[in-house]
C-alpha cells in the first residue's frame, strides 16, 4: 500500500490509473479504524480496481472543540490495519493540504436536512461534512464512493451533494457494522469505560424492541419509552424518533407495509453515540 500526504502526488497518481480505464473506489474516514471501516475497504475491494482510503480528522465538522481534541488518531496503526486488508493507496492529508488558502467553501442547499437530528445538534456539522467530501472527490475523483450507514443523515447529504455537483460518482451505501452484542462499531466506543461500554448496547437493545413490537402503540409512545429506558440506564438522549427513512421526517403514525427508521444520538460516559435502524411495519 502506498501512502500519500499531498493532494498534488495522489492526484498524478491516480490520473494515471484513470487513463488505463482502471476502477476507483474511495473510502474517506477519519481513522482510529475499525471492522466497519474495513468492511467499506472489502466492499470496494469487491466493485474497483483500485481502493483508495484517506484518514482526515475534518476540524470544520466539529462544532465542539473538546470533541475534536478527544477524538482518536493512531495513524500507524490505521495504516496497518488498512494494508493488511489490501487497500492500495491511503491519503493522509495534513488541514493545510485539505483546505489551502485558495480553498473555495462549497455551497449547498441541503432544506431541512442540513437543521435536523445531527444538524440541530451539531450546528455546521454537514456544512462541514460538504467542504471535506467536496474537496476529497475533487482530489481523488472517484468512480464510486463508499459511506456507511451508520451515519445515515450523513449518507443523505453525500447523496445531494454528488446529486447536485458529483453526477459522475457513484454513492454507495454500506450496511452498519455491529458488535456481536449490538453495538454498532464507532471509532468513539474506544472512549468508553468498561461499565459504559455494557451499558452503550442498551441503545441497540431499545431499537430492536420497537422494531419487533406489535406496533399496537403510536410511534410516539414507543419513543417515549424507549428514552425513559436508556434515561434510566445512565443516558443523555438526545432525540430517539421514529421517521421515514427517504425524507427524515418524523411519523406520527405508523404506514403499513413501509419501511421506517429509528435514529438516535445519546451520551453515555461523556461520549456521544449515534445509531439507527430501519425496519418494516407489517410484514
Ligand atoms: P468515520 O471515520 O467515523 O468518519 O467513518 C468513515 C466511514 O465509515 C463513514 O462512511 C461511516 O459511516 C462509516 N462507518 C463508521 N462506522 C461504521 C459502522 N459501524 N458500520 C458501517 N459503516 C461505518
Amino acid at each position: 500500500m502506498k501512502i500519500f500526504y499531498y493532494s498534488k502526488y495522489l492526484s498524478e497518481t491516480l490520473s494515471e490509473l484513470r487513463n488505463q480505464g482502471k476502477s476507483i473506489g474511495f473510502v474517506p474516514t477519519m481513522g482510529a479504524l475499525h471492522k466497519g471501516h474495513l468492511e467499506l475497504i472489502k466492499t470496494a475491494q469487491q466493485q474497483c480496481d483500485i481502493v483508495v482510503a484517506s484518514v482526515f480528522v475534518n476540524p470544520k465538522q466539529f462544532n465542539n472543540k473538546e470533541d475534536l481534541a478527544k477524538y482518536p488518531s493512531d495513524n500507524e496503526k490505521d495504516a496497518a490495519l488498512l494494508e493488511k486488508t489490501g487497500c492500495d493507496f491511503l491519503y493522509i492529508p495534513s488541514v493545510d493540504d485539505i483546505y489551502p488558502s485558495t480553498f473555495e467553501p462549497v455551497s449547498l442547499d441541503l432544506g431541512p436536512l442540513a437543521t435536523i437530528f445531527e444538524g440541530e445538534y451539531r450546528p455546521g456539522h454537514f456544512d462541514g461534512v460538504i467542504q471535506v467530501v467536496s474537496r476529497l472527490f475533487d482530489i481523488v475523483k472517484p468512480h464510486k464512493a463508499y459511506f456507511g450507514l451508520k451515519d445515515y443523515q450523513q449518507c443523505l447529504v453525500v447523496k445531494e451533494l454528488a446529486k447536485q455537483s458529483f453526477q459522475n460518482i457513484e454513492i454507495v451505501f454500506c450496511p452498519i457494522f455491529r458488535e456481536k452484542d449490538g453495538l454498532a462499531m464507532s471509532s468513539r466506543n474506544v472512549r468508553l469505560t468498561k461499565e459504559g461500554r455494557q451499558t452503550a448496547t442498551e441503545i441497540n437493545k431499545q431499537m430492536m424492541k420497537i422494531a419487533s413490537s406489535d406496533f399496537s402503540l403510536l410511534p410516539e409512545q414507543y419513543e417515549k419509552l424507549a428514552i425513559k429506558a436508556l434515561e434510566e440506564k445512565g443516558f443523555e438522549v438526545e432525540y430517539f424518533k421514529i421517521a421515514d427513512p427517504n425524507t427524515m421526517l418524523v411519523l406520527k403514525a405508523w404506514k403499513p407495509e413501509e419501511k421506517h427508521i429509528i435514529l438516535t444520538a445519546a451520551y453515555i460516559d461523556g461520549v456521544r453515540l449515534i445509531d439507527n435502524m430501519i425496519f418494516s411495519v407489517g410484514n
